[in-house]
């Protein structure tokens, strides 16, 4: 007898990815009366907060900003406990929601979509799934995540290592325990810079292998301030609304001289003050022109970089650990707790890759061009296939059977981030061309999701079937997307955002920089004036 099937074999939505954009566009899509199933391949629902369980997992945007603002009465009622959430809390969080909501119900677990095809007479997507199950549908909503498919190490042998090796991205549920061992920790972006001082309390010996130092500040993270929670409970209102019409999706003064008209005393002072704020935006936000002028950058650059030399003791430690080369901002800064910290522990030593490059990984441990270092445990944070990975991974085939990877070999093509000519009714959340990784992106996850609810409940109000970008509409917002990009920093770095952290990938700037506020705002006018730039039937 044949297995139960897991998904119906018709649905009016098949939405791909449980974390906090398929989980909100469920509810949304509910409450249009819609058909909807989320098909996701882990085990549990969560996205990023289920799968990033590596010590030290936290996110960068502060608790009160970094949840949804949907339910008014949720927003009252959570409690955060610090003041920027650890991925377990984030996950009992999601959990919540879900559970308030009764969305578990419609969620299909440890299933991968593995192809999504177009049929041109139907209007409809057929989507299968891993099990070999197929499922027709209207509309296809691809929740798939911007960070949720590991780079694979560049480096060959992984194969051979007799230890044990974790990607951060993959971590055990049960944890890991590292007291008294060697270990080795691949990678120093925001997942290492992480993981390391936490990894480096348990082991007996920590070796870090940095390709590219990042710049990274301090979080000054501790129990969540009630007095602010209290200010902010009582005008959260207010400050969502600031946050959707902000730069980068979370509620700042945005900056109004340049960092190069002030004397270099009140600039350090500014600074200064800034840094103690513990949080991403502070020093970036100081200046009108720091993403966009070297020698600005150049002066939030060299303020980093000292703090790095006063908190690192070893003089030669200390230099390769200060970012060069490349500006301030342009790869995703990290925010950490101890980080620099660590290496003044005897038992942490750092291998800078570009003196001495990564050979192999070798049966005992991590080969560089100056020998091999044996370890009991080898951790990969080695970052992600950002912003298309996931969607590259399924086989999806629009009109006339092309398929995504060939209408995307010289890079994403998207018009708003949310749908791509020639893929009638799929749209993508928090997708190329959007602001993305660029804002906080719940923030942005929000806005597509409701425009996106908002576009359907129009479809059918006005019994039209197919919505499909147009090739112009498409074409002018990703030379936009382009134009934008090419007045700031961003394309001149070598960074996940511009693809440059998976050999063969197209170099671009992936995420909108014209702001959170502004891309709303058009967004808004788009479906205002009767979903412009796109072909509706
Ligand atoms: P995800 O949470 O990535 O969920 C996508 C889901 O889709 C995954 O569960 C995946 O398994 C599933 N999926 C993918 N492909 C398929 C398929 N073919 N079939 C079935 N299922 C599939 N954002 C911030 O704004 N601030 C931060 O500080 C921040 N910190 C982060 C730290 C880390 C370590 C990481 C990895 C990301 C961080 N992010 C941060 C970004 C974070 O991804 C988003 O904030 C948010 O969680 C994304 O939610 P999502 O639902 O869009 O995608």
């Amino acid at each position: 007898m044949s297995a139960a099937r897991k998904l119906p074999t018709e649905l009016d939505v098949v939405v791909v990815g449980a974390g906090f954009s398929g989980l909100y566009m469920l509810y949304k899509l509910r409450r249009l009366n819609m058909t909807v199933k989320v098909v996701e391949a882990g085990s549990d629902i969560g996205g990023t907060w289920f799968w990033n369980r590596y010590p030290g997992a936290r996110c960068d945007v502060e608790s009160m900003h970094y949840s949804y603002s949907f339910d008014p009465e949720l927003e009252q009622e959570w409690e955060w406990t610090e003041k920027y959430p650890s991925q377990p809390e984030i996950l009992s969080y999601i959990h919540h929601v879900a559970d308030r909501h009764d969305l578990r119900r419609d969620v299909v677990l440890d299933t991968t979509v593995t192809s999504a095809h177009y049929d041109d007479d139907s209007a409809t997507w057929t989507v299968t799934t891993d099990d070999g199950e197929q499922v027709r549908a209207r509309y296809c909503i691809m929740a798939v995540g911007c960070l949720s498919v590991p780079k694979k190490p560049e480096v060959p042998g992984l194969e051979r290592f007799r230890g044990d090796w974790y990607h951060t991205c993959d971590w055990p549920e049960s944890g890991v325990d590292f007291t008294g061992q060697r270990v080795a920790v691949i990678g120093t972006g925001s997942s290492g810079i992480q993981a390391i001082p936490i990894i480096a309390k348990q082991a007996a010996e920590l070796t870090v292998f940095q390709r590219t130092p990042n710049f990274s500040l301090p979080t000054f993270n501790g129990p969540i301030d009630q007095d602010l929670v209290a200010d902010i409970k009582s005008r959260y209102r207010e400050i969502r609304e600031e946050s959707r019409r902000s730069g980068f999706g979370v509620a700042i003064e945005p900056p109004t001289r340049s960092a190069l008209e002030v004397d270099p005393e009140e600039r350090l002072r500014s600074y200064e003050e800034r840094w103690q704020r513990g949080n991403l935006t502070g020093v970036l936000q100081a200046y009108t022109d720091l993403l966009a002028d070297e020698r600005a950058n150049d002066t939030a650059a060299e303020f980093v970089r000292g703090k790095i030399r006063e908190i690192v003791d070893d003089p030669e430690t200390a230099e390769k650990l200060c970012p060069k080369g490349y500006a301030f901002g342009t790869k995703r800064p990290c925010l950490d707790t101890g980080y620099y910290e660590t290496f003044n522990n005897d038992h942490v030593q750092l291998v800078d890759l570009r003196e001495t490059p990564l050979v192999e990984i070798t049966e005992r441990g991590v080969r560089t061009s100056a020998g091999e270092y044996e370890v009991d445990s080898l951790v990969l944070a080695t970052g992600f296939d950002a912003m298309t990975g996931a969607l590259l991974n399924i086989d999806i085939r629009g009109r006339q059977g092309r398929t995504l990877k060939d209408k995307w070999s010289d890079g994403p093509a998207l018009y708003l981030g949310l749908n791509a000519a020639g893929f009638p009714n799929m749209f993508t959340i928090t997708g190329p061309g959007s602001p993305s990784v660029l804002s906080n992106m719940i923030v942005s996850i929000e806005q597509h999701v409701e425009w996106l609810s908002d576009l359907l409940e129009y479809m059918r109000r006005n019994e039209l079937r197919v919505v499909e970008a147009t090739e112009t509409a498409e074409k002018e917002w990703t030379d936009h997307v382009r134009e934008v990009g090419d007045m700031t920093l961003y394309p001149k770095t070598d960074s996940w955002y511009m693809g440059a952290n998976v050999p063969g990938k197209p170099r671009l700037l992936m995420a909108y920089l014209g702001g959170v506020g502004p891309y709303w705002e058009k967004c808004q006018q788009v479906a205002a004036d009767g979903y412009e730039g796109f072909a509706l039937q």
